[in-house]
């Protein structure tokens, strides 16, 4: 067997390994919250749908704002209590999405959505993880100020991190959507996919919502079958990221392709083939003679890609 390819240092998963203490068991103390709201460390994230508020400093840009400036924002809602980062309170503070708009235009602010924050590095890696929770936790809040049950108006407690109905008194708590990424693997092959929104000329992973009832590895078998026509055995999960669009859980598997015959499923997809190890590691490359590439390494669907062309992978 060919030496694998070796690409180098492995660059960080966006979005994953925060360093926020969540410090869930405060969040029910009111005392603790207003220490935490008054202490002079405390920061605040300000987020107005996909868009997030920067304040451009010495030439950098800082997503960090003390409370009372974050509050101060035209449009501003929820506040939520995202934890405690090295003892020091942090929150995220909703403003509505057209006055986030609206300072897009200001000489102070950068405003630009999460995905381009994440992928062009425009703020410290250390701050994505706090920002997909801040992000996904207010989009909840801004589809769910009704109650679903018997469409009350419904309030946030527990510093953001539910909702109660005082008509019903059923208690919403922030939902999270679990997304199956996978990579179909048979030896030194693999299939990749392209979405329809897709720029032109990237492969990726394969992937689908989980449904109700619904084991992961089923999901990928399932997904892997109408999207692609290809029958999976055995899946052997990689690691997840929080995808914070709105509020998916991705959950990176490879499975092992048993069938050969590519069946495309084209509401779902433009394209899928299968791709050999070496080809992949020049999209990974971005050295791809059609200029193929793979996803930004921002996603997990690049860590998945690469994990198998460097490593392979083992089915238990
Ligand atoms: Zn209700």
């Amino acid at each position: 067997m060919a030496p694998r390819p070796d690409l180098g240092p492995r660059p960080r998963l966006g979005y994953a390994a925060s360093r926020v203490d969540r410090a869930a068991e405060r969040r029910t103390d009111a005392e603790a919250l207003r220490g935490f709201e008054s202490d002079g460390r405390a920061r605040a994230y300000v987020v107005g749908g996909e868009l997030v508020v920067l304040r451009k400093a010495d030439g950098a840009l800082d997503p960090l704002f003390s409370c009372a400036a974050a509050r101060a924002f035209e449009g501003a809602a929820e506040t939520a209590f995202l934890g405690l980062v090295d003892g020091a309170p942090r929150f995220a503070v909703a403003i509505e999405p057209a006055a986030a708009a609206a300072l897009k235009g200001n000489d102070t602010f950068e405003v630009t959505d999460l995905r381009s924050i994440a992928v062009r590095g425009l703020v410290e890696a250390e701050h994505l993880p706090a920002l997909a929770e801040g992000k996904a936790l207010l989009n909840w809040h801004a589809r769910h100020r009704f109650c679903p049950n018997c469409g009350s108006a419904t309030q946030p407690v527990e510093a953001g991190w539910r909702r109660d109905c005082p008509a019903c008194k059923t208690q919403h708590f922030p939902r999270t959507d679990p997304v199956a990424i996978m990579l179909p693997v048979a030896g030194d092959r693999c299939v990749l996919g392209r979405s329809h929104r897709f720029q032109p000329g990237m492969w990726s992973c394969l992937a689908g919502y989980i449904e109700p009832g619904e084991a992961i590895e089923d999901a990928v078998r399932r997904e892997t079958r109408e999207e692609a026509g290809i029958v999976c055995g055995r899946v052997a999960y990689f690691a997840s990221q929080p995808w914070p669009f709105p509020t998916s859980l991705m959950i990176g598997c490879h499975a092992e392709a048993i069938s050969h015959d590519i069946v495309i499923d084209r509401t779902e997809l433009a394209d899928a083939r299968w791709f050999d190890r070496e080809e992949v590691a020049l999209m990974l490359r971005r050295q791809h003679h059609e200029g193929f590439t793979a996803p930004v390494p921002v996603a997990i669907a690049y860590h998945i890609i690469r994990a198998w062309v460097e490593d392979g992978v083992e089915f238990g």
